[in-house]
Formats: C-alpha cells, sequence, structure tokens
C-alpha cells in the first residue's frame, strides 16, 4: 500500500510520500533510544509536564489546520475533527497533572511477613514502544498513547497508517515543539510489512497496536517471540441493549449518536442494537427516522453529520457485508445499497430479520450500517450481545437497577454504558476482552502498562 493522503470525498490523491529507507528507520530508532535515557535518568515528572503542557498549548493553538488536515486525510466532518484535537489537548493536559501520582508506588504497611524492615513498589519506563496506530481517529489514537507514555518517561515510535502520513508527520514534530528531548517521538513512514524488524529491535521495548484482528495477530505473535510486551486495541462489534423501561427518545438519539459518530468508523460504535420485543417498533421508529434525518456529504461542510469512508477497500469491504446479508433474507428498513463515486460514501443502513447464516452477525461492520434483534428477556440479549468474538464495549439502556446489574455482570466485554454510550475519557481504563484485544489504555491503568513495577526490599 503506497503511504499517501488520498481526499475520501473525491477519491483524488493529495500527496505521496516516500517510505522511509533502512538508514533512516535506524536513524530514527536510534534517536529513540538515546531521548528514551535522557527522559528516564536525566529528567523530572515536573520537567516533562512542562513539556506536556506546553505541546498540547501547541495543538491548541494549531487546532483549525491539525482538524482540516483530519477531515482532507480520512473524511471524518469537520466539527468532529475539532472535537478529536480538542480530546487530545485534554488528555495531554490529563496526563502531564495526574503522570507522577499514578506512577507514585506503594508502600507495604507492615513489612514484617515478608522479613524486611520496609518494602515498596516503583514504577520505571521500559523505554521505546513502538505503536502501530489506526487512520480512524489519527490523532486521539496515537495521543492516547504518546500521552502517558512520554510522562512515563518512555519514548515513542510511532507507525501509522499508511493513509494518514500527514497527520503522522505532524506528531512526529509535535513534541519536539513542545520541547521534549529530540527524539522522544518519532514517526516511521513505513508498510506494514516492515513492522516485525522494528519489533524486534533490541532497543525497541514494547508494542502497542490499534487496529484489526488480523494486525493484531500478527504484531503480537512477533511480540510473543521475542517476549516484548504488548497492548492490543482491536475490533468490536458492540451491543447497543434497549429494554423496557428505557427512555426510548433518549435512547434512539444516542443509539445514532453512537452508530454513526466518525462516519461510523469507530471501534466502540454501537454496532448491533438489542431491543426488547415490548418496545422495539417504537425505538426502531424513532431509530430509523433519526438515520434518514442525518445529512451525508462534504465533509468540510459545517453541516455535514455523515462523510464517506475513509478508503476505498473499507468501502468494498462494508458492501460486500451488507450485500450478504440481503442476500440471505434480511430486511433493509433504510439505505442499503452502495453510492457510486467519486467519494466512497455509503448510505446510512438499518438491516432487520438478521440469521446466524449471515456474516454481519459475528462480524464488525466498519461503517453506517446498524444491525436490529428482536428479544423477549435480558436473558436472550445477553445471549445474543456475546454471541460474537469481540469483547469491547457494550450500553444497556433501562432504568431498572437489577437489570443493571444483570448486563454489567453477565456481559462480555470491556466496558459497559448505562443509558448512555460508549466513549473514551482519560480518567477512564479503556480495552477489551476476547478478540478485542487485551491491556488497557487511559487513566492510570493506560500508563502503567509500558512500566516495569518493581519490588524493593530492605532488611
Ligand atoms: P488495520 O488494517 O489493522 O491497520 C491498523 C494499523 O496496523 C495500520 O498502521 C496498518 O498499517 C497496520 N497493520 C496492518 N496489518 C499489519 C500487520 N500484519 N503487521 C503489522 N502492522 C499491520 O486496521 P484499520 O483498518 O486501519 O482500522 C480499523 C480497525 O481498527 C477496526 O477493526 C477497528 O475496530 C480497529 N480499531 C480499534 C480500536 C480500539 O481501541 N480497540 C480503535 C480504533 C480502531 P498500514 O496502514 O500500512 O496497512
Amino acid at each position: 500500500m503506497p503511504i499517501a493522503s488520498i481526499n475520501p470525498f473525491t477519491g483524488d490523491t493529495i500527496e505521496e510520500f516516500a517510505p522511509h529507507d533502512p538508514g533512516e528507520v535506524e536513524n530514527r530508532i536510534a534517536q529513540a533510544a538515546g531521548a528514551a535515557a535522557i527522559l528516564r535518568f536525566s529528567t523530572t515528572f515536573e520537567q516533562r509536564a512542562q513539556w506536556m503542557h506546553a505541546s498540547a498549548d501547541i495543538l491548541n493553538d494549531e487546532s483549525e489546520a491539525a482538524a482540516r488536515t483530519l477531515t482532507l486525510e480520512m473524511g471524518k466532518p469537520i466539527r468532529q475533527a475539532r472535537d478529536e484535537v480538542s480530546k487530545c489537548v485534554r488528555a495531554m493536559h490529563f496526563y502531564a497533572e495526574h503522570a507522577e501520582a499514578f506512577l507514585s508506588g506503594e508502600s507495604l504497611d507492615d513489612a514484617e511477613p515478608v522479613g524486611a524492615a520496609q518494602a515498596w513498589t516503583v514504577w520505571q519506563p521500559l523505554g521505546v514502544v513502538l505503536a502501530v496506530m489506526p487512520w480512524n481517529l489519527p490523532l486521539w489514537q496515537v495521543i492516547r498513547f504518546a500521552a502517558p507514555a512520554l510522562m512515563a518517561g518512555n519514548t515513542g515510535l510511532l507507525k501509522h497508517a499508511s493513509n494518514v502520513p500527514q497527520s503522522a508527520l505532524y506528531l512526529d514534530e509535535l513534541f519536539d515543539k513542545g520541547g521534549f528531548p529530540a527524539g522522544s517521538f518519532r514517526t516511521l513512514l513505513i508498510g506494514s510489512a516492515r513492522v516485525s524488524s522494528v519489533i524486534t529491535d533490541a532497543r525497541v521495548k514494547a508494542v502497542t497496536l490499534t487496529g484489526s484482528e488480523p494486525a493484531g495477530r500478527s504484531v503480537a505473535s512477533t511480540a510473543a517471540n521475542e517476549v516484548k510486551k504488548a497492548v492490543l486495541e482491536l475490533g468490536g462489534s458492540d451491543p447497543f441493549i434497549v429494554m423496557p423501561s428505557a427512555d426510548l427518545d433518549a435512547a434512539s438519539t444516542t443509539a445514532v449518536r453512537s452508530r454513526m459518530t466518525n462516519n461510523a468508523q469507530s471501534c466502540i460504535a454501537a454496532k448491533r442494537f438489542i431491543v426488547h420485543t415490548d418496545v422495539y417498533d417504537e425505538f426502531v421508529g424513532s431509530f430509523v427516522d433519526k438515520m434518514r434525518s442525518l445529512v451525508v456529504g462534504d465533509p468540510m461542510d459545517e453541516s455535514t453529520d455523515v462523510g464517506p469512508l475513509a478508503t476505498a477497500a473499507g468501502h468494498d469491504d462494508l458492501s460486500a457485508l451488507v450485500d450478504d446479508a440481503v442476500a440471505k433474507g434480511a430486511t433493509t428498513l433504510l439505505g442499503g445499497a452502495a453510492v457510486d463515486g467519486p467519494g466512497w460514501f455509503f448510505p446510512p443502513t438499518v438491516l432487520a430479520d438478521l440469521t446466524d447464516d449471515m456474516r454481519i452477525v459475528q462480524e464488525e461492520t466498519f461503517g453506517p450500517v446498524a444491525s436490529l434483534y428482536r428479544l423477549t428477556d435480558r436473558e436472550e440479549a445477553t445471549r445474543v450481545a456475546n454471541q460474537t468474538t469481540f469483547g469491547l464495549s457494550s450500553a444497556v439502556w433501562t432504568l431498572d437497577s437489577s437489570e443493571q446489574d444483570w448486563f454489567i455482570t453477565t456481559l462480555d466485554a470491556g466496558m459497559v454504558f448505562l443509558n448512555g454510550m460508549s466513549r473514551s475519557y482519560p480518567e477512564l481504563p479503556f480495552g477489551g476482552i476476547k478478540n478485542s484485544g487485551y491491556g488497557r489504555e487511559l487513566s492510570s491503568s493506560g500508563i502503567r502498562e509500558f512500566c516495569n513495577q518493581k519490588t524493593v526490599w530492605k532488611a
């Protein structure tokens, strides 16, 4: 795949970038390794926090240009691109403020049982961490790794998705401009076939990947062979469960937002809507009406709700999933057929009457397609929710507290949002189970993933 910015709204190539040759990759790994030694041994949390705050301020000052780059490279509506940039700025300030407390270690109150006068733990950085990242949130996916990693005293190498090189190169400079030692964060312009050679480099201590399941399997197996730490944030097919006590108007509004934000290309988007039969018709009527009213069009237009899909391949994959379901008997309540170009548009689509032989029941729909399921009780809701191999997030709409407890207990997911939609926040741990991956990002959990928890025993 070429490393190129291609405008998904027109299909036009904006700019192609030559991949870094082996010498340049070596140079960049060496820079990251050099900076790792400086960050670990010669800087304090206070110093790094100053640089992180300064980097956040620069991003804030440049937010309009950064947002336009996101929209140009992957087609998200400009208003949502601005939200993405603001979220990054907030997370950077958050880690600048909280990293030291998150990594303060613990003291054993009573060390006598372990035969010590004192015993405690300290958290120390691992060194250079490789981040393999996707295009769907080109800044946010990277910042939520980079902010905690740099605050912990690690350095980062970024292998970004090949279709967002301008975002990748912007990030290459951001932390330098904020004052971090040169090399603290470096972009590698390389294709996916060269990722394993970076993981196996002895100077690289760990890897994090956000992306698809096949990419995750490949990266994790290389890391395992090297006995290096890996964190995987993979796909999802999140359930959105609606029970009879729910506020149906709020639920359907939130359901549309959760399915369609980011042109419906989010790992934690609600993808399967599992609705109790008592409220099915009312919820579905309202949901379909609200899906129909979305404004589809030029993502640079302020009034656009939904832009094109980011890549031609993603567009073709989604069309094939929908065609398969329709051919096997699914009912199309809205949309359904791919739109001819220019631009990789797919219309907001709602499918019902799904059967287990359809691919869409198991596979992730990374685009504006909602699947509906009718259920009769909470046991069936859980069974349908848990029937995919994914386990990222989930949303449940019910005012009944015993039902809330039931779903918290029974859903196979890394996250449960009650009467709301799945979102990521710097304050909350983020991650999945099953084939959605392992490890956690954000909060105190995320910053500790790439640290050595060192135990100290003192006689
Ligand atoms: P992708 O094809 O897996 O690409 C993600 C990154 O992995 C890109 O940088 C890609 O490089 C690289 N890559 C692909 N195959 C690889 C391999 N065999 N070895 C090493 N690196 C490889 O995923 P995508 O289509 O860009 O993103 C969509 C997927 O990401 C969806 O499944 C979505 O759910 C998931 N996602 C998960 C989260 C989460 O937090 N759980 C968040 C966002 C997205 P190239 O671009 O050069 O191929």
